[in-house]
């Protein structure tokens, strides 16, 4: 993967590139976005970036092809360190930040990163699943990101600045991604062998809200038989709430017992609601209808105060139960 391959982001790109080239940039970084946008590859590259042994970090153009940029991409670079929350489990360990418990301040992120570069550059930091850090994991953290060692880069990856703890947050520079377009994620699905043809890709990609995440789901033929029912049901007169309230958590509770997954799902059932309303008010814009204006923008931003608080909340079931009666009384 370089640069060129690499697809959308361009004012983050640029953002990194300015940064690098005079001599600016920063120690840690948020990157905050959506999942499966993007974030953590654009990462890696601006390690390879930085650490391309051919070309000079400030012509943003790492050669793909050195021992360092062949590292980075494996993950086997010395400089290049990376922790993800383990599989089966629902946070990221304080181990990981410090070491076990039986090698406490001797091993984990925050002690490698203190090592001397094997480069003789800097070392890189990648922190996935930032989201799950929880207040120990960020207490272990603090000084860290207060104090980074000099020349090093640590990244946190994140799906919402929401959260984050205010502690981590005031001490990273945020970077905010949004959704690839229609058109390049269609592209990065038929790369990924993910989408059987261009029309397809395309067709699926303009629902995906640019998300690769969302892509793969709604290729889930179920998932899309699901999503029409339920805008269907949406449209009934009257709308019967309490049914729909039970088919959308029948539905998130079939993806299994992981809360996060829960969690992710339950926004994709509110963005259809939410996609679907916003087709319905741009109709009304086109109609000049008023009241069909400021009933699509009130709904609208009621499935959005909805996702906010789904990562916030500890009874999703709630969540929903008051949401879509909100929707009844909106809709009127
Ligand atoms: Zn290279």
């Amino acid at each position: 993967m370089d640069w060129n391959s690499f697809l959308g982001h361009h004012r983050q790109r640029g953002w990194f590139a300015n940064a690098i080239r005079t001599n600016r940039l920063a120690s840690t970084f948020l990157l905050v976005g959506q999942d499966a946008i993007g974030k953590r590859t654009f990462a890696r590259l601006i390690a390879k970036t930085l650490l391309c042994l051919r070309n000079d970090p400030k012509d943003f153009s790492p050669c793909g092809l050195c021992e360092a940029c062949v590292q980075v991409e494996a993950g086997t670079h010395p400089d290049w360190l990376q922790i993800e929350r383990e599989k089966g489990r629902t946070a990221l360990s304080i181990d990981q930040f410090i070491g076990p418990e039986d090698n406490r301040m001797r091993a984990g992120l925050c002690y490698e990163i203190r090592m001397k570069p094997y480069s003789g550059r800097r070392k890189i930091a990648v922190i996935d699943d930032a989201d799950t850090i929880g207040v120990e994991g960020a207490n272990s953290l603090l000084k860290t990101l207060e104090e980074p060692p000099p020349g090093s880069v640590i990244f946190l990856i994140s799906t919402s600045l929401q959260r984050q703890l205010p502690t981590i947050r005031s001490r990273c520079q945020v970077v905010r991604f949004q959704g690839l377009s229609v058109e390049d994620l269609a592209q990065l699905a038929i790369r990924q062998g993910i989408a059987n043809g261009p029309e397809e890709a395309k067709r699926i990609a303009s629902e995906a809200q640019g998300s690769l995440a969302s892509f793969s789901v709604l290729m889930d033929d179920e998932l899309r038989e699901f999503k029409s029912q339920l805008l269907q049901q949406l449209e009934g007169h009257p709308f019967d709430f309490p049914r729909f309230t039970k088919a959308m958590l029948t539905n998130m509770d079939s993806v299994g017992a992981d809360s996060q997954a829960k969690r992710e799902r339950l926004k994709l059932l509110i963005d259809f609601v939410q996609q679907n309303y916003q087709a319905k008010l741009m109709d009304a814009v086109r109609q000049g209808n008023a009241t069909g204006i400021e009933t699509g923008v009130s709904l609208i931003r009621r499935c959005m105060d909805a996702k906010e608080h789904v990562d916030r909340i500890v009874a999703p079931a709630a969540l929903v139960e008051a949401w879509s009666a909100d929707l009844a009384s909106l809709k009127g």
